[in-house]
């Protein structure tokens, strides 16, 4: 049996969702109703701090507010239901849950992980393994950390005991995080009657206004010769990640930057979008883009892998009509800007 206090801390376990379900509150009262005035406050900053900053700073609030906040910030996500917003927002979510996470109980965070999130992941029973206290399938660590750059992830990197690879209690709360974060993407937007966008549309222009405001300033550097709205979903997709500075993997970094380049952005401009990450290093970055651009090694200038080849890297995202038609990610956008998509 758990408290509030945890309920609070941990609004997207099982328990919680169960907890919020039984008390049966109606979305248009959390937005109407005097009585959650705080909750209302709370879960907008819950959205606003992941708009402006990338994260939920751990304010000291009453239990209940903070849990009810969770599921108002949800709705008005949702409402808004921008993708760069949700990913955003999504990113703070699982980075607040890690704050609490890294200090949780041992068996906590494996409950956690096997209710809520149903991975494969039990305790490491050899006494001698310390510091590694959990285990966990490799095809599930496989697919955990396929997002996560740092070298420290590579399976080539870690300890494997019979099939299982052993991780700290750091590492296993960074996973359930990022967990986290993954199902909160794939949630949102919420399917919410459509009634409810009459009583939450000051909200919901409120965040939008903000939004444009932040999205001009991320697309200041994209050139005028690059016409980005010509991209193909996947292209767009993985742009909106790259400035959301979230986990790119290789091969969708590689797509990226070899299509932007393709399509006439500047190696400075690319450089840019680029140091918004926590490990920017502008010399590796700049030698990486000038080798794709066909000034180092090989003298080869790289175009963007094909449709089939990002299909098999799980890169091709929202495919639209016209993607039914093309092969490569330049055809589509070479189609586009020739308005012959039609
Ligand atoms: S079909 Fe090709 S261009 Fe369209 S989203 Fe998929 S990979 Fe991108």
């Amino acid at each position: 049996m758990v408290g509030l206090e945890y309920l609070a801390k941990y609004p997207f376990t099982r328990e919680a969702s169960g907890y919020v379900a039984q008390l049966n509150i109606n979305p248009v009262d959390l937005i109407t109703e005097r009585a959650y005035l705080n909750t209302r406050e709370r879960g907008k900053a819950r959205v606003f701090e992941s708009l402006e900053f990338g994260l939920i700073q751990n304010k000291s609030s009453e239990h209940l507010t903070e849990l009810l906040s969770y599921p108002f910030a949800r709705i008005i996500v949702s409402l808004v239901n921008d993708r760069y917003l949700i990913r955003r927002y999504a990113l703070a979510e699982a980075k607040r849950a890690y704050g609490f996470l890294i200090n949780e109980d041992t068996n906590r965070l494996l409950e956690i992980a096997q209710r809520t999130f149903g991975l494969n992941v039990r305790l490491v029973e050899e006494n001698l393994t310390l510091p590694f206290i959990f285990k966990m399938y490799f095809t599930d660590y496989l697919n955990l950390t396929e997002n996560l750059r740092a070298i420290e992830w590579k399976l080539i990197n870690r300890l494997l005991v019979k099939g299982h690879v052993l991780l700290r209690k750091r590492e296993f709360a960074r996973l359930i995080s990022e967990n986290l974060k993954r199902k909160t993407e794939r949630e949102l937007p919420l399917k919410l009657d459509r009634k409810l966008e009459a009583h939450y549309e000051n909200i919901v222009q409120e965040v939008h206004r903000v939004l444009i405001e932040r999205k001009p300033s991320m697309e200041v550097f994209l050139p005028k010769k690059a016409e980005i709205q010509s991209s193909p979903p996947c292209m767009k997709s993985l742009l909106g990640a790259v400035q959301a500075g979230e986990n790119v993997p290789h091969q969708g970094r590689f797509a990226i930057t070899a299509f932007l380049l393709n399509i006439g952005m500047k190696i400075d401009e690319i450089i840019q979008l680029y140091s918004a990450f926590p490990d920017f290093d502008e010399k590796k970055t700049r030698y990486q883009l000038e080798h794709i651009c066909g000034l180092h090694g090989s003298h080869i200038k790289y175009a963007p892998p094909s449709c089939s080849t990002l299909k098999t890297f799980n890169l091709c995202l929202d495919p639209d009509e016209l993607c039914q038609r093309i092969k490569h990610p330049l055809t589509y956008y070479k189609l586009k800007l020739s308005g012959t998509n039609g």
